[in-house]
């Protein structure tokens, strides 16, 4: 699984955590997990290391009950794989991934970094195992209305959390291509250019050439010229795109756009 989170700093652990000589985990598929299980450590601090040696060593289980355990700086510290069958919630552990929050949250409270950390992961996690609908607190899960884990408000960290969610983590996407027509004074041509960014840009070589435009290819530069003119231009699949402000100039047209007919109007120039 693909574990790199922007923002986010994971530190894979999986392989060097203290586990049992020879109990393992059961195994799942990922479409198995069903919802993301909260804990708190209840321990004013603790590692991955020390939880796993006390699972291990303590309760005699093959590993440390946790998928994720997240430190008070926001760490991620990633001790499962997501298939590993755990023990954390008994009965629901088949179906249930477990993120343990490190701190004693019945006298303490989680760090911001904390917070913002199970975020992320929540969200990655909820993109690449998409079963896993459900964030719940430990003691949410049946049997275990008595525990007081993870002793933060599951209300309030669900609905922050859904407030989160829609708060662009990624950085935003490219602004989108949209086709336009391209007409030579008044005759629609056979290829397309797009519109980006409020930028009109256009096929350079098929514009050219219908205008009687001269096409140079630098190789060494990578760079298209027309008519000598340097153009800003934007290879996509082999053809290269320019501005049609840029292309006007360099091939003496006038540019328009119709946008009732999403069409970039191209005119000879006037000459006098
Ligand atoms: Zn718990």
């Amino acid at each position: 699984m693909n574990m790199t989170i922007p923002d986010a700093r994971v530190m894979d652990v999986r392989t060097s955590l203290p586990r049992h000589k020879t109990l393992r985990y059961g195994r799942r598929k990922p479409s198995d997990i069903r919802s993301a299980a909260m804990h708190h450590s209840a321990t004013k601090s603790g590692t991955p290391e020390a939880f796993a040696g006390y699972h291990v060593t303590t309760n005699g289980w093959p590993g440390i009950a946790y998928h994720f355990v997240i430190q008070k700086d926001g760490v991620i510290y990633w001790c499962n794989d997501p298939e590993t069958i755990s023990y954390h919630v008994d009965n629901s552990n088949r179906h249930a991934l477990g993120i343990c929050i490190v701190g004693d949250f019945r006298t303490q409270q989680p760090t911001a970094a904390q917070l913002d950390a199970a975020n992320r992961l929540i969200q990655h996690l909820q993109v690449q195992i998409p079963t896993m609908k459900q964030v719940l607190g430990h003691q949410e899960y049946p049997g275990y209305a008595w525990k007081n884990c993870p002793a933060f408000p599951m209300g309030k960290f669900r609905s922050d959390y859904s407030q989160y969610l829609q708060k662009p983590v990624d950085k935003p996407d490219k602004p989108q291509q949209v086709p336009v027509a391209i007409s030579l004074n008044g005759s629609l041509l056979s290829v397309t250019g797009f519109l980006q960014g409020g930028v009109f840009m256009l096929p350079v070589r098929a514009v050219a050439n219908a205008t009687g435009g001269k096409v140079e290819w630098i190789a060494a530069t990578q760079d298209v010229r027309v008519n000598g003119k340097d153009l800003n231009e934007k290879i996509i699949e082999g053809s290269a795109y320019a501005p049609a402000r840029e292309m006007a100039a360099a091939l003496c047209l006038q540019a328009e756009w119709d946008g009732k007919t999403q069409t970039v109007k191209l005119r000879g120039c006037v000459t006098e």
